[in-house]
């Protein structure tokens, strides 16, 4: 019988999941729970180019779960629960605990909620995902970090001008996000060179956007910080400010810091500036002369050329590619097109007009590069792909345990013979 895993990203209100074969790596069936906890809460299950959505009344995480087990079984796509044997949990926060993806036990839940403060939005539904998981299925729960990934960024990088006491006790510092994905990217790209010490200028564009900047195969420098709202301008989060807007408009406004930052998170971006957040929708809205949609991709597009600039510095020129990747990087071809065409001549870079406006609809579709051969800096799409990463930590930490406990096995038997 194939061994079977779980890939699970829990957030407060939503419960993706993917079942794989292993160690093939093959996808049987993915799921959405979503609106946990509302009455219209309804579920996803998409399998074999089929999609199946039913409405249920799902209150909270472990009715998420019991729920997504109970379709797996009806399903059929797993006849006993037991075929499953490991689950791999997105976690958007590790600070400077968790360096590298990590078997979950009781210590670890402990240290999660510790750092719930870091991630008050994303680390609550990660947890009730967890311990949900772990009151139906004894088997390996690996934890996949976010932030896990930038562990290698150095300190004149990570830390802020602020005073001391605020990083040494109150742990004040850029972690950055989007990890799994810039290991993934980074990963591919160590196979295409050959070679581990490759330089990368990684933006990974999606809803949530973030850029990482690679030196030698590791994280140098990123644009999130202490928490994902850092960076690049976003679908609904602000990026970059300058911190004494909070405090200004607290007062204008008569608002707490809790209620601004929130706007700051969920009513900011491209939302803020035009009033749509989809990439989309945005798109079409600028070619019908939406003036407030082509100012808010003109700003998106100039904090990723900004922050080009910033890292081909860092990296003093010396740049094996600029990668694009996620919803937007991987499909948005304008936007391509016009950060290529801005960077051109400072980085001796030519598009391809032909591949750029190809790539996104082949179907089936394996990236590729976007730049002339004669350009000095291969610019490439990729599609990112963080759940192989869960799924491949997950598989690896598993195995390991049960070698161990095989051991430890064979160890027992010796000593009773
Ligand atoms: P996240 O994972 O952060 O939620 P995604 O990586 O799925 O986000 O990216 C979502 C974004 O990608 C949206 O803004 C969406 O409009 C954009 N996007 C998806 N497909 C296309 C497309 N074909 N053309 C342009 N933009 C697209």
């Amino acid at each position: 019988m194939k061994e079977k895993y779980l890939v699970i990203n829990a957030g407060s209100s939503s419960l993706k999941f993917s079942l794989y074969t292993m160690p093939e790596a093959k996808e049987i069936v993915n799921g959405l729970v979503e609106r946990i906890g509302n009455e219209d809460s309804c579920y996803t299950l998409k399998y074999d180019g089929k999609k199946q959505e039913k409405n249920k009344v799902i209150m909270n995480h472990t009715e998420a779960v019991k729920t997504m087990l109970e379709e797996l079984l009806a399903n059929n796509f797993i006849s006993d629960i037991n075929e499953i044997k490991g689950v791999g949990h997105r976690v958007l926060h590790g600070a400077e605990i968790y360096k590298e993806s990590t078997l979950i036990n009781e210590e670890t839940l402990r240290n999660l909620e510790g750092l719930v403060k870091f991630g008050p939005l994303h680390l609550p539904g990660a947890i009730a995902g967890i311990k949900s998981m772990m009151q139906y299925l004894d088997v390996p729960q690996v934890a996949v970090f976010d932030t896990s990934f930038h562990n290698t960024i150095p300190e004149e990088n990570y830390r802020y001008a602020v005073p001391e006491e605020f990083y040494t006790q109150d742990g004040v510092r850029k972690y950055g996000f989007h990890g799994t994905s810039y290991r993934y990217i980074t990963k591919e790209m160590q196979k295409r060179y050959e070679k581990e010490d490759v330089n990368l200028i990684i933006c990974h564009v999606g809803s949530g956007a973030s850029m990482c900047c690679v030196k030698d195969g590791k994280s140098y420098d990123t644009t999130m910080g202490l928490t994902p709202l850092a960076g690049l301008i976003m679908g609904t989060r602000s990026g970059d400010i300058d911190p004494s807007i909070i405090e200004y408009i607290c007062k204008e406004r008569n608002l707490t810091v809790s209620e601004v930052t929130n706007i700051l998170n969920k009513k900011s971006g491209l939302l803020g500036i035009a009033g749509k957040n989809d990439n989309r929708d945005l798109e079409s809205a600028r070619k019908n002369g939406d003036k407030k949609a082509t100012l808010a991709l003109e700003m998106l597009k100039n904090s990723i050329e900004k922050y080009i600039g910033q890292y081909y510095i860092e990296l003093k020129g010396k740049v094996d590619a600029i990668v694009f990747t996620a919803g937007i990087g991987e499909n948005a071809i304008s936007l391509r097109e016009s950060i290529i065409n801005d960077i051109s001549v400072p980085l001796n870079i030519k598009l391809n007009k032909e591949m750029n406006d190809n790539i996104s609809r082949r179907s089936a579709y394996q990236g590729g590069k976007i730049s002339t051969p004669d350009s000095s800096i291969e610019v490439l799409v990729l599609p990112t792909n963080e759940e192989y990463m869960i799924l491949k930590d997950t598989y690896e930490i598993s195995k390991k345990i049960e070698e161990k406990i095989q051991e430890e096995t064979n160890k027992k038997v010796l000593k009773l013979n």
